[in-house]
């Protein structure tokens, strides 16, 4: 079995050059068609510790590393580097469970990823004999690129520009991108949003791969989500330990989403044969998931908001493409929606397909006041203290079990430390609003007595290393003239 692109059962390569190019040549995503037949020991698997568990499952995904090679690479990329030794613990709140993914080096869950994608990147590197550096193009909402800089940084052969959108991240997320180290990194802002500076990202892509040697570490790349599937593993595991489950009872989770990376690889896990029952896609006021699972209907032309939870501000969800292909197996299919979302800015899933995703997913939002109100009253009821995207996903989990009294046990992903998102927090506790938001995290520490993560501290004393900004028509100038320097100046 060969990748595949999601636009042409044409375009086939083995797993090293799917990671090592992010996209594939006709603008598909690299996907592999057949997961069922990989026969994967699933149940095996679950009685591992998460490196175990994680080399089974990059081995397995990505097959042309050995199960050694891959336990080697996940060590590396995890070893040491989490403040939890259980690297997602999973904690029971109220009915649930809270699968907090935000132990790595930058607090968010994107770290789970992009530890190891570097890693991978480099093992596919030396599979392909590429001598040439590599040129690591990525846009981000706030938490990838900080994660990717901190993954990458001082990797050899590889460098990374970051994009973000000026004000489309919060204080927080700003400064800990300006002030990251390392000789082989830049980020850069945008005068835009996020979709435009993933647009803008994607045409660099289509105009300069032909004279640079690009890769992406967005969630496009298949390298990013294969590190995804574990924490669903090692959820299933933590629920079996508590004995809420028993081995083969099916768990729903509830993920909060953006780009739909996260997501995809909840189904991934399923499709390896993990017991996923329902996937519930929890949204903010960007809500065009929600309507899609609803109605089929894809539509992005409607206002973008900013909300309290900026790393679901998107009105494309990159990934959603995997899942069309997995859902219809037809690529002449997945080609036409995606040319008429580029053309018509939207399209219409049919029938059949419809039933096929609903029977999946289940879709829902809420907006910034419930966001609040949802932090507020967990703290009150269960004192347990969540970041805005993690009270997205349970809020939403509320109403998906008020509306499926069938449901199988939920597990919620928690995707960021509240004290990401300080300011949402203070006002859900009602503590007193002074200062910027590095004293607002000084306070809630205060107030609450949970610990802040050692590397949001001292944040505000961090001297800013970067100052560049462009216009969106601007972006593949910079990453030209970039491209052009031997060494990237401080
Ligand atoms: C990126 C991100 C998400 C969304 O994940 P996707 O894989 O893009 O769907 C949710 N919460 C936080 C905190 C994030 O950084």
């Amino acid at each position: 079995m060969n990748y595949q692109s999601t636009r042409s059962s044409n375009i086939k390569t083995d797993p090293s050059h799917a990671v090592l190019q992010g996209l594939a040549p006709d603008g598909g995503l690299y996907v592999l068609p057949d997961l069922a037949s990989l026969n994967f020991d699933w149940r095996g698997t679950l009685k591992l510790d998460y490196y175990g568990m994680a080399a089974n499952i990059v081995s397995a995904l990505l097959y042309d590393l050995s199960r050694e090679e891959a336990l080697g690479l996940v060590r590396s990329a995890y070893e040491h580097r989490f403040s939890s030794h259980d690297l997602t613990p999973l904690r029971p709140v109220g009915d649930d469970g809270v699968l907090e993914l935000f132990h790595g080096p930058t607090s968010a869950f994107k770290d789970m990823a992009l530890c190891l994608l570097p890693r991978l990147m480099k093992a596919a590197g030396e599979k392909c004999g590429e001598t040439e550096d590599v040129l690591i193009l990525t846009a981000t909402s706030g938490d990838t690129g900080k994660a990717a800089m901190e993954g990458f940084r001082d990797v050899p052969g590889v460098r990374i520009i970051v994009f973000y959108p000026k004000s489309g991240v919060s204080p927080v997320q700003e400064v800990q991108m300006l002030s990251q180290q390392g000789g082989n990194v830049k980020v850069c802002a945008v005068e835009g949003n996020f979709d435009d500076a993933q647009t803008g990202v994607k045409q660099i892509f289509s105009q300069l791969s032909g004279s640079l040697r690009l890769s992406s570490a967005n969630s496009i790349n298949i390298g990013r989500l294969v590190p995804q599937v574990v924490y669903y593993f090692s959820a299933y595991a933590s629920m079996l330990r508590l004995g809420r489950i028993g081995l083969g009872d099916k768990l729903d989770f509830v993920v909060p989403t953006g780009n739909f990376g996260d997501i995809l690889a909840g189904y991934i896990a399923g499709e390896l044969g993990l017991p996923v029952g329902r996937l519930v896609c929890a949204s903010n006021v960007n809500n065009v998931l929600t309507d899609f699972f609803r109605t089929g209907c894809y539509d992005r032309r409607r206002p973008f908001h900013r909300s309290l939870s900026p790393s679901m501000d998107i009105l494309v969800s990159s990934n959603l493409e995997r899942l069309l292909f997995y859902l219809s197996g037809d690529c002449r299919l997945v080609s036409s929606l995606m040319n008429q979302l580029d053309k018509n800015s939207g399209y219409q899933l049919p029938q059949e397909l419809m039933k096929k995703a609903q029977q999946r997913f289940y879709a829902s939002w809420c907006d910034d006041a419930s966001t609040v109100e949802t932090i507020a009253s967990v703290w009150r009821e269960h004192h347990y203290l969540m970041d805005t995207h993690t009270a997205v996903a349970w809020n939403v989990a509320q109403q998906y079990k008020a509306a499926n009294p069938g449901h199988d046990p939920v597990v919620i992903l928690s995707t960021a430390s509240p004290y990401k998102f300080p300011g949402a927090v203070m006002e859900a506790l009602k503590l007193e609003h002074t200062g910027d938001e590095f004293a607002l995290m000084d306070r809630i520490e205060q107030a609450t007595g949970v610990p802040m993560p050692e590397n949001l501290r001292g944040l505000r004393q961090r001297p800013r290393l970067h100052f560049d900004c462009v216009s969106k028509s601007g972006m593949k100038d910079y990453v030209m003239e970039k491209a052009a320097e031997k060494v990237w100046k401080k």
